[in-house]
């Protein structure tokens, strides 16, 4: 080895930081080749893009070819070494060039004096991107191992260098800004991915409606009675429509969250209201505003924020109506194929949006942990999150594109752009090929078994569960049929849907976590009084033991549901010993009263806590001695070690979950829960990313619970540790200190994994 290739692999995380550092496209690739130059120690080292218009490779950026060259140098695909490795979609390793029949030295850049050559393609998944070279004056350069960490580094760097090669054709705007409309150029902003997924479609931004525009201007002709009551009846029958819709898709007792608006339109004193003043002679039209608008003010007025929010619920029963009187186009599909900007969203909006067949949502406040990002993830919406509030001056009915995955929004993008997009669409079918590759059960290189669960929101998150072999739920979060309806659900109403998820997981281990409201969940109908601090405030547990009544409606709907199978009870947020034993108490007292009802039950659940305040690390070991499990929730565990609220976008840059005292935190925990034997599980965001997972195996975790769509990844990511080197991984991590030395441990790490990866794909060539 003639260079130090570990050190430009711990180099890595560095180099991607350039991505969103650097001001410029074209400084950003300058910025990548140097780095790569440097760290190989070769004389150059250069990236060609291809232009999908010209059909050409051009030279984006170069260090050691002449810099005039940039931009100017076009190869053919199958020209020269370069554009053979493109066209051929493959590496070109040559130790002398010249003797390469293919070998065509570009003229006029100095290309003549290297020996040495070198040619990745840059590829997603068959779509060809570009080319990266480096080459040496010196003879037989490049090894095997240089190979596959170039390899590794390229496919690294793919999804990066295809956003600046479309992004190119929007010259010279900076990252982190929006560039002022000019009809044929585009305009993009990064924000944060939170929920994958492409969407494409014109902007709706939302804010409150004004009634006014339908107010019958002076003179025109106004609507008569029986128009506004075909109107009210026409709104009725609409909200049923979507309420079934909900059914159908199987989100759980989502449905019910019209009932606010059905009661609203059924109610007599508003529908009453109107009809008086139509009666007075009052244009209809007019009618709709002034009483909705009376509701309105009414409902601003209330002392409850989250009563409040029904002022949303009036005006759209009000609009509905409106349009329905004016025969505008059916106001179910006003946002059927948008991009919807929003500066805040309610979980009911969420789903309203879905049901209506939004395209994707831009978000302008939440963290993407926060819990409308998990929402729109179940609901399959691709969402992103920008710190940008001019976004919501984008003119309705601006085409924009987002990627729900690297946070790209872009602003009135054009067809080539639009088009290559969809072809990144279509590469989902490596999903569905890696699918067909999954085993039942996962292990590591060394043959350990590793336990996958699946985190389920919505009953909907089921079927990719299932689809992805997930072994059970590790994490059902029972809050989300309570967030998204209009009242408590009964007990009854609780069993159905649990009961569902038990039959769909046939026999399989389910976690059920009580109730976790509070913090950014709020029930629309639980008079909360203000909280400055609501996530330190009346959340979780504490909502639970304060609510006994619905805590044991609850409980007993799990016990009920879980009958006949292996169902695990978990807390959340549990701060003290007392805490845990209070709750699971009232599990066995609920147990007790439904022997004695006669009522079939489960009578011996597992009882478990999650791991997510940091109280609970000083009296871990009594904690084990009390409860069956553990379940570390690292979203919350780095929310309150860390100081850092999750869903504030302000604060995002200080929320690192390898941050030494999150990873030392977890090390504790896992020896805890090994020292009394107790099962133990992650169930947070850091289960689902490839870059913790050698980690938390190097601590001794073998459960892990994440979203389904992840289990692939994961499963062929555990493939590649091997759980000795893991422990040596995470013992050598939780003796740093520093966070961005921890970054680049684990970045190196995770980049061997896909090297390992590669030179496996290659040997099977
Ligand atoms: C967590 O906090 O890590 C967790 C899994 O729970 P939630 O994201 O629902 O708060
Ligand atoms: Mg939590």
């Amino acid at each position: 080895m003639k260079h130090d290739n570990a050190k430009l692999i711990s180099d890595i995380g560095e180099l991607t930081a350039l991505f969103t550092d650097a001001a410029h496209l074209d400084a950003l690739l300058q910025n990548i080749v140097n780095k790569i130059a440097a760290h190989m120690n070769a004389d150059t080292c250069s990236i060609y893009l291809f232009n999908d218009e010209t059909q050409m490779l051009t030279l984006k950026a170069t260090k050691g070819l002449r810099a005039g060259s940039i931009g100017k140098v076009c190869l053919k695909p199958g020209e020269g070494l370069t554009g053979i490795s493109f066209k051929e979609r493959r590496t070109v390793c040559e130790g002398d060039a010249a003797r390469n029949p293919g070998y065509r030295p570009v003229p006029g850049v100095g290309e003549e004096k290297y020996c040495s050559f070198l040619a990745i393609p840059i590829l997603r998944g068959q779509t060809r991107i570009g080319v990266m070279t480096i080459q040496s004056v010196k003879k037989n350069y490049f090894s095997d191992e240089d190979i596959n960490i170039f390899n590794a580094i390229t496919s690294q760097l793919t999804s990066t260098i295809e956003m600046v090669k479309l992004l190119s054709s929007f010259a010279h705007a900076q990252a982190g800004q929006i560039v002022e409309a000019k009809p044929t150029r585009l305009k993009f902003i990064q924000g944060r991915g939170g929920s994958e997924g492409l969407a494409i479609g014109d902007s709706v931004v939302i804010v409150p409606l004004s009634l006014e525009s339908f107010k019958v201007p002076k003179g025109s002709k106004a609507s008569g009675i029986d128009d506004f009551r075909r109107a009210v009846a026409q709104a009725e029958k609409e909200l049923h429509e979507i309420e079934r819709a909900g059914e159908e898709r199987q989100i759980g007792m989502v449905a019910l969250i019209f009932s606010a608006q059905i009661m609203m339109l059924k109610d007599r004193a508003i529908l009453g209201a109107m009809e008086t003043l139509i009666g007075k002679g009052m244009p209809p039209e007019d009618a709709v505003c002034t009483v909705i608008q009376e509701y309105v003010t009414r409902f601003d007025l209330m002392a409850n924020e989250y009563v409040r929010e029904k002022r949303y619920d009036v005006l759209d029963v009000g609009r509905r109506i409106l349009v329905n009187m004016a025969g505008r186009v059916d106001a179910l599909d006003q946002y059927a194929g948008k991009v919807v900007i929003v500066r805040e969203l309610l979980p009911t909006s969420v789903l309203k949006l879905s049901l209506q067949g939004v395209a994707g949502i831009v978000l302008l406040s939440g963290g993407v942990t926060s819990h409308m990002t998990i929402l729109a993830r179940s609901l399959h919406i691709p969402l992103v999150i920008v710190n940008e509030s001019r976004l919501l001056t984008v003119k309705n009915g601006t085409r924009i594109l987002l990627d729900g995955l690297t946070g790209y929004v872009c602003i009135d993008p054009d067809e080539a752009v639009i088009r290559a997009y969809r072809d990144k669409q279509a590469s989902s079918a490596d999903v569905k090929r890696i699918q067909r590759e999954m085993t039942d059960q996962s292990r590591t290189k060394d043959g350990v078994r590793v336990v996958l669960l699946s985190n389920i929101n919505l009953l909907a998150d089921l079927a990719t569960a299932r689809a992805f072999k997930s072994e059970g739920v590790g994490l059902y979060r029972s809050e989300f049929p309570f967030l998204l309806r209009g009242d408590f659900p009964s007990e009854e109403e609780q069993y159905v849907i649990y009961r569902r998820l038990v039959h769909d997981m046939k026999g399989r281990e389910i976690t059920f976590r009580t109730l976790d409201v509070g913090g950014d969940k709020m029930l629309s109908y639980y008079d909360y009084s203000k909280e400055a601090n609501p996530f330190l405030g009346l959340r979780s547990i504490r909502f639970s033991l304060k609510h006994r009544d619905i805590f044991i409606h609850q409980l007993r709907a799990i016990l009920r549901a879980g009958f006949d199978a292996d169902i695990r009870i978990m807390f959340p947020m549990i701060s003290s010993v007392e805490e845990f034993v209070l709750a699971r108490d009232l599990v066995r007292e609920s147990a007790r009263g439904l022997k004695a009802e006669g009522v079939a039950h489960q009578a011996s659940p597992f009882i478990g806590a999650m791991i997510e305040v940091p109280s609970i690390l000083e009296v871990i070991d009594e904690l084990a001695a009390e409860a069956d499990f553990f379940s570390i929730g690292t979203n919350d565990l780095i929310q309150y070690m860390l100081a850092v609220d999750r869903t504030n976008e302000k604060v995002a840059e200080f929320y690192f979950p390898h941050h030494p005292a999150v990873l030392r935190a977890m090390k504790r925990v896992a020896d805890a829960a090994l020292r009394h034997q107790r099962d133990i599980s992650v169930c947070g965001d850091m289960a689902h990313d490839p870059r913790y997972i050698s980690f938390l195996l190097g601590i001794g975790i073998r459960k892990l619970s994440l979203d389904a769509r992840h289990l692939p990844r994961i499963q062929q990511c555990i493939a590649a540790v091997d759980t000795r080197q893991a422990e040596l991984f995470a013992a050598r991590i939780l003796k740093k200190t520093n966070v961005n030395e921890i970054a680049r441990m684990l970045d190196a790490d995770v980049l061997e994994k896909v090297s390992i990866k590669l030179v496996t794909g290659m040997a099977k060539k």
